[in-house]
């Protein structure tokens, strides 16, 4: 089929909830192809979840050979794969217990629920989130993203449900009630624009649930697996929350989420108050089990912190440049280029050039890429930026 073809199919028949943008074929590491064999750099990595790169052989070979032993058996029987994947999570975290699903808004789900059940015999139930988060596209989830876009024409929203101010203690400290059970946080906001959050704020939360007696928990779906340059992003601010969500990078794209509980909420759930039909099935464990390893065996969380920090440092120096750019912020891998207005025409330049990035919160160039790419390919990269911001600054 060609492009034409596909894109007038899917035209008719998927719901237009998105806009595409490119038909691709084909993926190796951190390059993708599209169908008239235009070769990409890919720097969105299908929105943090490509964590290893496109079809790494070690993710390849686990699916290929957990297909042909056992898919699915459903929860009412035990499988290897499910307690090996929780045991790694658990040991890489602190040391609790975990619960698997298929996707991060239900991976928050299951935080909020836990949450909810935690608190229910205290009469508490809020939860208390973040203004311009983002936790998903479910009801509950869209609820506790802090963004009226996301909620719009989606009224009645679910109950029990309060916003504060990002990096702002006090803001959070002035909506805890009585009825709180829980602050939600991410320690990156993703969909927020790159904006990694304050030590003193992450500190403080804790510091704040611990007197208030309410759990704090965090949003690890784009943050988490490494993606940061530690396993999970609040490692990086040298605090344990109570439990944290994962989705994204857990099965560099075989559709995977889970939440992992600290030891003092890791029974709160028994059996009949939470389940899902699909859950840490053998093989999305066997995919999420080849990323862990690989991420150890490649040195990756090294890999992410170094090219990281050397891709910043590039794009700071473009930013440096250009008065209508201004500036570069970011954590490990997940990077943004912030100017002073609408970064879409800039993403469009840049696929046009051959790198896949995407325009966040309007005016912030978003880039995630494989945490195994190499200093060549972030050089590359920061070429073609450097390349579309002259031509972009001609035409200002
Ligand atoms: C993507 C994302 C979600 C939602 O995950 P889905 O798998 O799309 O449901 C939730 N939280 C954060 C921080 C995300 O980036």
């Amino acid at each position: 089929m060609k492009s034409t073809e596909i894109i007038d199919l899917h035209k008719k028949y998927v719901m237009p909830t998105y806009a595409p943008g490119l038909v691709l074929v084909k993926g190796s590491g951190s390059h993708v192809w599209d169908a008239d064999g235009k070769e990409y750099l890919d720097f969105l990595a299908g929105i943090a979840v490509l964590n290893i790169g496109h079809c790494h052989p070690a993710v390849v070979k686990a699916i290929q050979e957990q297909a042909a032993k056992l898919v699915h058996v459903s929860n009412l029987y035990y499988n290897e794969n499910q307690p090996r994947l929780a045991q790694a999570l658990s040991e890489r975290s602190m040391g609790g217990k975990c619960f698997f699903c298929n996707s991060g808004a239900e991976a928050n789900e299951g935080l909020i629920k836990l949450a909810r059940l935690w608190g229910s015999s205290q009469g508490k139930y809020e939860v208390i989130s973040m203004k311009n988060s983002f936790h998903g596209r479910t009801l509950a989830t869209l609820t506790a993203t802090g963004q009226e876009k996301v909620q719009k024409g989606f009224s009645p929203l679910p109950e029990g449900f309060k916003y504060a101010e990002f990096n702002n203690l006090e803001s959070c400290a002035a909506a805890v009630t009585e009825k709180t059970a829980a602050i939600l946080v991410e320690a990156v906001q993703g969909e927020g624009g790159i904006l990694p959050a304050d030590p003193a704020f992450i500190k403080g939360l804790r510091k704040l649930c611990d007197e208030k007696g309410i759990l704090l928990l965090f949003d690890e779906v784009q943050a988490g697996m490494g993606r940061t340059g530690k396993w999970f992003a609040f490692q990086n601010y040298d605090v344990q929350p109570d439990a944290f969500s994962l989705a994204k990078g857990l099965g560099n794209g075989f559709p995977i989420g889970a939440v992992v509980a600290a030891p003092q909420v890791s029974d709160i759930f028994q059996p009949g108050n939470h389940a899902t039909t699909f859950g840490g099935t053998p093989l999305a464990c066997a995919a999420a089990l080849a990323v862990i390893e690989t991420i150890e065996k490649e040195h990756l969380l090294e890999n992410a912190q170094k090219t990281g920090a050397l891709f910043l440092e590039k794009l700071r120096a473009i930013a440096g440049q250009y008065d209508w750019i201004e500036g570069a912020r970011g954590c490990g891998l997940m990077v943004g280029l912030v100017l002073k207005d609408n970064a879409a025409p800039l993403q469009k330049l840049l696929q046009e050039k051959g790198l896949l990035t995407l325009a966040t919160a309007v005016r912030v160039l978003r880039m995630l890429p494989p945490l195994n790419v190499t200093v060549k390919e972030i050089e590359q990269a920061a070429t073609l930026i450097e390349e579309a911001c002259a031509e972009m600054d001609k035409s200002q």
